[in-house]
């Protein structure tokens, strides 16, 4: 089926299309347009016209707006979810998950925007500021580029254009060349609100193509990225003095302690290590597991590692498909062999079966093989062994990335410890780094990212503050 690309309120075609292939069954599901560079400064003029329109839309009229767009979604879920599984394999039960949430950012940043307010400086505070009235005003920032990754290609974008709308921007989105189907059902939804035309726009193509067109363009007065470090850091280096968010990777690591109950924490860690076939960027990746329970640990982990289900993303069973493309399988394989060489026992999985790379668990893993010191995105743990708490914290801030780490303890004086320790951006006590919400401040601390995300948080950074400072005379 030739889909269209969504600029100005009209659905646009290409003198270029691609076929989108299912992950899981490898079949053509979709023509795909490829904007050119001259479809995406079209786009970009679009948004930057609306831009005043936007602004002038009352908090009321954004908030109705995107409370508009979270009922369409209820009204629409299981066709939103089926989208996902459809385009990127998801299996349903975690696609609907994501529809569910995808509905909360957006009821999230509907009651923001009834919020988004300054405050009141205490201007004679200082000795020069004798009658003087102070207050600021979050103004909106104007046009915002939106590219986004595959993983969870609704409640992403979600996390990006209802800040925009709530905080009155205009977008212009680029989604995964994966995951286009998502968008542009997005789009279909938004052409139903009250949202003006030309306020929100989708252009579908390669990033590698169209990404520094709309990351380098002028009227473009913020990029907020959520996808792999590598691609991130390229867009902050080209963004010139436009305000940047990078929503990172990372190798998320979670410690346990001994006094644990372990049939309450194994089923937890086996969601966090493998849902959505591990492609997840606070995916349980790194375990440290004191020496008294590891042997426990691991036999637990492996038993009902071993009973998930391998299927079609369709089923209502499953719990595990195919990964995103099998280059992405292939990759993951080479780097458990290169664990294998350097020492690491496989305890469960390790390789491909009918198209789906195994939930595999891996034990005695060097600090140094790419299964632990990189992002693997893929359905790969480590289990290591730690004689003490300090070796687990020191494990999992030696990584060149912090978005979100866990220890399971029922010592108050540990979990304290690590929550001052733990070098991330969210220490999770009792729960897997893979713990999130939606209006809870997420983002990392060194190459997993600037700026953060988490509806209030995201709207703050879309905002440029403006100080009224009245002289009462
Ligand atoms: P990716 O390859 O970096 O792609 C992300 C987006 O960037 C896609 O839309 C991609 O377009 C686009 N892109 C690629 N090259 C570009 C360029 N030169 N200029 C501008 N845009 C470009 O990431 P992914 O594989 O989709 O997603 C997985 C990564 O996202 C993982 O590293 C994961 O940890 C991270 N992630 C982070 C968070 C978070 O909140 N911290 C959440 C989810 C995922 P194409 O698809 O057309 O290449």
């Amino acid at each position: 089926m030739k889909k269209h690309y969504y600029v100005d309120g009209e659905w646009k075609s290409s003198n270029k299309y691609t076929e989108l292939l299912s992950p899981h069954t490898k079949e053509a599901i979709a023509q795909i347009p490829q904007a050119t560079l001259e479809d995406v400064e079209t786009a970009i003029d679009i948004a930057y016209e609306t831009r005043k329109q936007m602004a002038a839309l009352t908090a009321y009229e954004r908030a109705a707006i995107l409370e508009q767009i979270g009922q369409l979604f209820m009204d629409n879920r299981q066709k939103a979810a089926e989208i996902i599984s459809l385009e990127a394999a998801k299996p349903i039960k975690y696609a609907l998950g994501e529809i569910d949430r995808t509905i909360e950012t957006y009821k999230f940043a509907a009651e923001e925007a009834k919020r988004l307010t300054g405050e009141m400086i205490p201007m004679d505070a200082a000795k020069n500021g004798a009658n003087r009235f102070g207050y600021t005003i979050e103004e909106p920032i104007g046009v915002i580029g939106a590219i986004t990754p595959f993983n969870f290609p609704q409640n992403l974008v979600a996390h990006k254009v209802g800040p925009a709308i709530a905080a009155g921007n205009t977008i212009v989105l680029k989604p995964a060349s994966q995951t286009p189907l998502s968008a542009l059902f997005l789009a279909e939804l938004i052409d139903q609100t009250a949202l003006p035309k030309g306020v929100f726009n989708v252009v579908t193509g390669s990033g590698k193509t169209i990404g520094d067109a709309l990351v380098k363009n002028d009227k473009v007065k913020m990029i907020t990225f959520t996808g792999s470090p590598a691609v991130g850091k390229g867009i902050q280096e080209k963004a010139g003095l436009k305000k940047v968010a990078l929503e990172l990777g990372s190798n998320s690591g979670l410690i346990i302690d001994k006094n644990v109950d372990l049939a309450k924490i194994v089923p937890k860690c086996v969601m966090g290590a493998f849902s959505n076939q591990g492609q997840v960027c606070i995916s349980l990746q790194r375990t440290y597991v004191m020496d008294e329970i590891y042997d426990e640990f691991l036999e637990q982990f492996s038993t009902l590692t071993n009973q998930l289900v391998i299927g079609s993303p369709d089923e209502e069973s499953t719990d595990i498909s195919a990964m995103i493309h099998p280059d992405e399988q292939a990759r993951a394989l080479s780097w458990v062999q290169e664990a294998v060489e350097q020492g690491s026992k496989i305890i469960s999985g390790g390789t491909i079966e009918n198209g789906v790379f195994l939930p595999t668990i891996l034990a005695n893993v060097s600090s140094t093989s790419k299964v632990s010191c990189q992002e693997v995105f893929a359905p790969i743990v480590v289990v290591n062994r730690i004689s003490s708490i300090q070796e687990g914290i020191s494990a999992i801030n030696n990584s060149d990335f912090g978005l979100q780490a866990g220890i399971f303890t029922n010592d108050i004086q540990t979990a304290f410890k690590a929550s001052k320790e733990l070098q991330v951006g969210g220490v999770m006590i009792n729960d897997i780094p893979t713990y999130r919400i939606d209006q809870m401040p997420y983002g990392g601390v060194k190459e997993s990212g600037t700026g953060k995300e988490g509806v209030k948080y995201a709207i703050h950074e879309m905002t440029e503050t403006k100080l009224v400072v009245w002289n009462q005379q």
